[in-house]
């Protein structure tokens, strides 16, 4: 066994916690792209920074086909995440990677305007994160508040998958899920606050 597969108590590869951007972090107003209109989901950052000291490491998965509609640039939502990364790290969460999907099937002109295979429900942001970060999809969760969040973990091998409230509001219907969530919760702040939710017990375990 090398030092590094030690270091992570046997285990090959990373533990991350997927993360969602809108309706997850942020009140989803639709197409935030200003830092004025960017209102953090409450105790978000609070509970990514108990994460990121359970070993997860943070990588946002987002659809931003506000790009292909021509709503904004990359260059908007580049300094938006600039901005974002700023106050996860002050609080003691830094993002370890955002990955984005700028695309839509068949909305907005020019070469974004596509069918891809990254826009969730299609597991390619994940599949990305996992191939260039040494992330293990077995050891790490998916907190989204969309089917379709849930659907992208599934095809990518993540094996927690967890269902939130869009903007921490109410406790999601288990209708919703597609059979796919492993757990449910209001929001990430309940979630991680609850200690039998099974990564975090998976992790304790990998500890012992
Ligand atoms: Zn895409």
């Amino acid at each position: 066994m090398s030092a590094e597969s030690r270091k992570n108590g046997g285990h090959k590869g990373v533990a991350a916690a997927f993360l969602d951007r809108d309706g997850v972090i942020n009140i989803d107003h639709g197409y935030v792209v200003r830092a004025e209109e960017f209102e953090f989901v409450p105790g978000v950052l609070t509970a990514c920074a108990a994460l990121a000291k359970m070993g997860f490491a943070l990588v946002v998965t987002t659809n931003q086909s506000g790009i292909a509609r021509g709503l904004y640039t990359e260059e908007d939502f580049h300094r938006l995440s600039d901005w974002m990364q700023q106050r996860f790290a002050a609080a003691g969460a830094p993002l370890t990677a955002t990955y984005h999907c700028p695309h839509h099937p068949n909305e907005g002109r020019g070469p974004l305007r596509r069918a891809c295979d990254c826009r969730k429900p299609a597991p390619g942001m994940l599949l990305a994160a996992i191939r260039g970060l040494g992330i293990d999809p077995a050891r790490s969760v998916m907190f989204g508040d969309k089917r379709s969040d849930l659907q992208a973990a599934a095809a990518a091998g993540v094996a927690q998958r967890v269902l939130l409230g869009t903007d921490g509001t109410a406790l999601p219907d288990a209708s919703e899920d597609g059979g796919l969530a492993t757990a449910r919760y209001r929001s990430l702040a309940e979630a991680v606050a609850d200690p039998l939710l099974p990564p975090l017990c998976a992790r304790s375990a990998c500890e012992a």
